[in-house]
């Protein structure tokens, strides 16, 4: 493991690291890239093996649970992926279950931020907040229980670390698909180490136009995709953006649209008879796809314009919202600190969760700020500061 640490640059006696540090930097020196996000540049198939996928991560962690003492489990998702989860089974017999479920795969990352530096109370490197820490803290909180022997008498807890978040999900789909159930889950993501109930949904659309192809010198006869195009793009882009506004969510605020893409038309001289825009459509709680669809048809039917609508995603991304006044949910909140509940922007593994059944919440050490950036860091005092929410939480549970 390359460990650079540089507190300051000129202390003589870096602090000590803490058990939860010294696992973050031995996570982060362990690359694993979602391997969806393998670019054609990539050279040789043994550097592949090395940086993508979450196996070499799985395969610490387990390690690093068997050693204190939990129960492990591999879950097979994907060919060579697994989701990790490993066990503390209560004194007595279960009465309710807690699932701590962060996720092992990161975006990628120069060569470079897979190399941990400490500097300035701050841990830098690719996945440092999103989500290294939050699976640093989770885990080492529950080993110390275990080896502790401190165990709640009732409670299960279980800790899964779940593959491909950063692209389809597909580590909690699988998790839901195999119907697995729990009183709490605890999605590990950048929160600043606060309790987050509600995040907006992602809808992906392709939108296109059909026109009718004819020379470039004599457009009259033909119809242009990409003028049609060209007017529904703006409608989406302020009236339509100006209806979202107007509907508003305690937690998250409005709804959002973003024209990301547009492709249309082939040369000068011909006028296009075809135009498609991609579309990422940011959704309240309540919100369907199909209801979305039926929106913006009907809008642009107002204005005389007609698109073809269909999903650009395979896998439906749900917004999450969780009762903030659910038992445990409450006990959570007094651990933390917490009296208000908070909700967010970005879409995670909680809304997959909580569609399987599983009130879910979303909570980690880092700032979200700081995920998917070329400096990705996490401070310290932080990620200490999650695991021993945690542990408080642990013991606070029958
Ligand atoms: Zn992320």
């Amino acid at each position: 493991m390359n460990f650079i640490a540089r507190d300051n640059g000129f202390c003589h006696h870096p602090r000590e690291m803490t058990r939860t540090e010294k696992l973050l930097a031995e996570l982060i020196a362990l690359p694993s890239v979602n391997p969806a996000f393998i670019s054609s540049a990539e050279t040789s198939a043994r550097q592949a093996r090395q940086i993508y996928g979450e196996k070499n991560v799985a395969d610490f962690l387990a390690s690093v649970a068997t050693k204190s003492g939990l129960e492990i489990e591999f879950q097979k998702v994907l060919s060579g992926r697994s989701n990790l989860i490993a066990w503390l089974r209560p004194k007595n017999k279960i009465k309710q279950t807690i699932l701590l479920a962060p996720h092992l795969d990161t975006v990628g990352a120069d060569e470079k931020q897979f190399v941990p530096q400490r500097k300035n109370g701050r841990l830098h490197g690719r996945g440092a907040c999103d989500t290294k820490g939050s699976v640093a803290a989770m885990l080492v909180a529950l080993c110390e229980l275990a080896e502790a022997q401190s165990r709640p008498l009732e409670t299960e807890i279980i800790f899964a670390g779940l593959i491909d978040e950063e692209n389809a999900q597909a580590g909690s789909r699988a998790l839901v698909a195999n119907k697995f159930k729990a009183d709490l889950a605890i999605v590990g993501e950048p929160t600043r180490a606060q309790i987050v109930t509600a995040h907006k949904g992602s809808l992906w659309l392709k939108l296109e136009t059909c026109g009718r192809a004819a020379h470039g010198a004599t457009p009259h006869l033909g119809k242009n995709a990409v003028h049609e195009m060209a007017r529904i793009v703006d409608i989406l882009e302020t009236d339509y953006a100006a209806q979202l506004r107007k509907r508003k969510h305690k937690l998250l605020g409005s709804g959002t649209v973003n024209v990301g893409k547009i492709s249309g038309g082939r040369q000068p001289n011909i006028v296009p008879d075809h135009c498609e825009i991609l579309v990422d459509r940011r959704t309240l709680p309540g919100e369907t796809e199909a209801g979305v669809r039926r929106e913006i048809s009907a809008l642009l039917k107002t204005k005389k314009l007609t698109a073809i609508i269909s999903s650009d995603k395979s896998v439906p991304c749900l917004a999450l919202e969780t009762d903030f006044t659910l038992p445990l949910v409450q006990t959570f909140f007094q651990s933390v600190g917490q009296t208000k509940p908070i909700g967010v922007d970005y879409f995670c593994d909680a809304a997959v969760l909580a569609a399987g059944g599983i009130p879910s919440v979303v909570f980690g050490p880092g700032d979200i700020a700081q995920a998917h950036t070329a400096d990705e860091w996490i401070s310290l005092a932080e990620l200490d500061q999650a695991k021993s929410i945690l542990v408080r939480f642990f013991n606070s549970l029958p």
